[in-house]
């Protein structure tokens, strides 16, 4: 082992979970039995690509976050976000929507009356730092991401910064998120922060690292001590990039809540349950999501 306790390169494969959100089809990546987190990347649901005529596949009632961030990228289609902060925004491909949670704040995600019939991305979050994760709420809406052209396809960094692109939204600890495009019958080379550690998620299409074809619906922890990474597509490709420095600070997960402690979880769940700390989400059209029952700490689906 190095120094700090930077994990060695090493490519290791963990199956994602396949689950619901509401009527919406989910594989998550993380956390997953053996992988909890990666830098401080601590939730990793991919939906979609899917089509369809009517409805809303995506329709998430408003629900409380403690001590993350919430981050949202997309291949293809629409999400609205309303929030207890008021804010909205539909988000588009080539966008991020960063939600900071600070102490408390709800929210709602849904597909928007006008939309494409399209839908394809994932839902993130990063666990907060200790000394941020009392602070205040925010959002933060980035149309454009900055991105990485070569000959070889397109980085899109909606977190942190891969080479000379760095992400204009907040993040509290060191992290990188990007969508790596390769092109059809090409090489990509990102350079990458020898201290992070990487994963690796295959969006669409078909790719290999280091020669080793990467599956659908498999996460790919990569280890640190990289200085970059070496993809091709026979077809083409979009891979997802997650990586930062290792999160030195035990989490506790329950819900949609990221905290240190049990008291801090039935403390968030009692103030949703007594509509206090969280707000309301007043665009949102229709009842708010319950907390599930506190049955012996047992982990809940996160509504996300
Ligand atoms: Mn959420």
């Amino acid at each position: 082992m190095t120094s700090m306790g930077a994990p060695e390169p090493r490519v290791e494969a963990y199956d994602n979970r396949e689950t619901e959100l509401g009527a919406l089809r989910i594989y998550r990546a993380l956390p997953v039995k053996g992988r909890r987190m990666i830098g401080p990347w601590c939730f990793l649901d991919r939906y979609g690509p899917l089509s369809f005529t009517e409805g809303m596949p995506m329709d998430v009632a408003p629900h409380p976050h403690i001590g993350l961030q919430t981050v949202t990228w997309l291949l293809d289609g629409e999400v609205a976000h309303d929030d207890s902060l008021r804010c909205e925004s539909v988000l588009r491909p080539g966008g991020v929507n960063v939600m900071t949670s600070g102490a408390g704040i709800a929210h709602a995600e849904r597909t928007p009356p006008d939309n494409t019939g399209r839908l394809s991305g994932v839902q993130l979050w990063t666990a907060l730092p200790d000394a941020a994760r009392h602070g205040a709420a925010g959002f933060e809406h980035v149309d454009e991401v900055p991105r990485l052209e070569t000959p070889g396809g397109i980085v899109r960094v909606f977190a942190g910064a891969v080479g000379d692109a760095a992400c204009p939204a907040a993040y509290f600890s060191p992290i990188a998120g990007a969508d790596l495009q390769v092109h059809a019958g090409s090489g990509l080379a990102v350079p990458l922060d020898p201290s992070f550690e990487h994963g690796l998620l295959l969006l669409d299409g078909d790719c290999t690292i280091e020669g080793q074809p990467l599956a659908h619906h498999v996460l790919y922890y990569l280890g640190a001590m990289r200085a970059d990474l070496a993809l091709a597509s026979r077809r083409g490709a979009r891979v997802l990039l997650v990586g930062g420095a290792p999160f030195d600070e035990p989490i506790l997960m329950w819900w949609n809540f990221v905290a240190r402690t049990e008291e801090e979880i039935v403390a968030a769940r009692d103030d949703w349950e007594a509509h206090r700390r969280f707000g309301d989400v007043p665009a949102y059209r229709g009842p708010r999501l319950a907390a599930p029952d506190l049955l012996k700490f047992a982990r809940p689906n996160p509504a996300s």
